[in-house]
């Protein structure tokens, strides 16, 4: 079986924009991506269908759609209308997840580039780099940089990357909530909340204060709205003495940066103690790739 992975991402800075008139926010991100990858098999089948498995509690799989509604089917219906195919063989897709569901960690999306490029091999598209972000980002907004991964700035609704030299090696202590945030339910609030928007600085800025190390690292247009909706988590962002937890894209994960593996292992140890649901992992260098 044709088989392709493809990394969960952290923002590492997150400024949002007004609403625009097409319905989309314009932001200024600094992408990074995770050593947690997702991986998507694919085979022909009779009809559309998605089975998920992973290293997640069963609650977290349940979430997944296994028909349709699934981001691999949607990939796989946006790659076959930009080839011109009207009829694509319907597939079977084996996705397994280490990325949590619903957890501002583009688990979904990194599904969506991995299946992209399973099908563009499954299928004979042949589509080269460039065409398939073009695809990837009719799909979603984090697809082309689950497709390209490492370090990136990502602008417009984050859909044009620029790739960023590699930041440096962190161990990455992800506090999952165990109830997922919908992405659109958090930017309504945050347009209830910033009619105007809440972005401060031009992608310009945002790259000379990232090289010249003086950038806001963590900062998170959605943090104020996904705590309006769920005020509880705040007190995720103190469960590491002396590490200042963040929150990635529209949360509800807190994650928290050390250079110090040990620190991390023992921040980790002793969430997990207290009955929180915790990944460790790493910063990963990988976009998608064929297995
Ligand atoms: P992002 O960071 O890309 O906005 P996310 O990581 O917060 O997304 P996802 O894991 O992509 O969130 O899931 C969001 C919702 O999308 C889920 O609750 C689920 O109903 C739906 N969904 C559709 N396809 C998938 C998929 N392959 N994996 C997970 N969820 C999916």
């Amino acid at each position: 079986m044709i088989s392709a992975s493809a990394p969960g991402k952290l923002n590492l800075f997150f400024e949002v924009g007004g609403l625009r008139p097409d319905g989309y926010h314009p932001v200024v991100s600094v992408y990074q991506s995770l050593a947690i990858r997702q991986r998507v098999a694919v085979e022909q089948n009779d009809y559309w269908h998605v089975i998920t498995e992973g290293d997640l509690p069963k609650s977290q799989l349940d979430l997944v759609p296994t028909d349709e509604e699934n981001l691999v089917v949607k990939a796989a219906l946006a790659l076959a209308e930009h080839c011109g195919i009207s009829n694509p063989q319907k597939m079977r897709f084996h996705t397994y997840k280490q990325v949590p569901v619903a957890a501002g960690l583009a688990g979904g999306s990194a599904d969506a580039a991995a299946a992209l490029l399973a099908l563009n091999q499954a299928w004979g598209t042949g589509l080269e780099s460039k065409e398939l972000t073009k695809v990837a980002a009719k799909v979603g907004s984090d697809v082309p940089f689950s497709l390209l991964g490492g370090t990136a700035l990502g602008v417009d609704t984050g859909i044009d990357l620029e790739v960023l030299p590699q930041a440096k090696e962190h161990h990455v202590v992800l506090l999952v909530s165990p109830i997922g945030l919908g992405t659109g339910s958090v930017f309504k609030k945050f347009d209830e909340l910033f009619p105007e928007g809440d972005m401060t600085l031009s992608a310009t800025q945002v790259k000379q204060q990232l090289a010249d190390g003086t950038l806001q690292l963590g900062r998170n247009s959605l943090t104020a709205p996904a705590l309006e909706l769920r005020p509880e988590l705040a007190s995720y962002f103190e469960l590491a003495p002396g590490m200042k937890g963040n929150m990635t894209g529209s949360g509800p994960t807190v994650y928290f940066l050390t250079e110090e593996a040990a620190a991390a292992e023992e921040l980790t140890a002793t969430l997990r103690q207290q009955g929180h649901f915790v990944i460790l992992t790493s910063f990963g260098t990988e976009g998608a790739k064929l297995d």
